[in-house]
């Protein structure tokens, strides 16, 4: 079972975005830019946004925060530079049958299947 170690709280007075480590949760945090108490029993606090990639090198699973998935980040064991970009695809790929095994299947990332009908 994984947790999320941290959350993400939006200053109400300057807007800034906070980490919060989990244990925190519930206590009272100050912003880290206007020093304002911020109250992190937040029903909208949100899990910070992290994605996984598998690293096209060695093969182990990296867990990228939201943040630097454009800072160059690199494999935790093989130090090789991961391919973030394809991250943000720009555009969701349409996958058909004929292309699933190569674009689902083959995927070094996990992939969200979207599958929509008009109702
Ligand atoms: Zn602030
Ligand atoms: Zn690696």
């Amino acid at each position: 079972m994984t947790q999320a170690e941290t959350y993400i709280i939006k200053c109400p007075g300057c807007g800034a975005a906070n980490r919060i480590p989990a244990d925190k949760m519930g206590l009272t945090a100050r912003c880290g830019k206007c020093h304002q108490e911020m109250k992190t029993d937040e029903p909208g606090a949100q899990p910070e946004q992290s994605f996984k990639m598998r690293c096209t090198e060695c093969g182990a699973k990296n867990k990228i925060p939201a943040g630097k998935v454009n800072a160059g980040a690199r494999c935790g064991k093989c130090k090789a530079v991961l391919n973030t970009d394809e991250l943000f695809a720009p555009q969701p790929i349409m996958v058909t049958e004929a292309n699933f095994d190569d674009k689902v299947l083959k995927s070094p990332l996990p992939v969200l299947v979207f599958a929509w009908a008009p109702w």
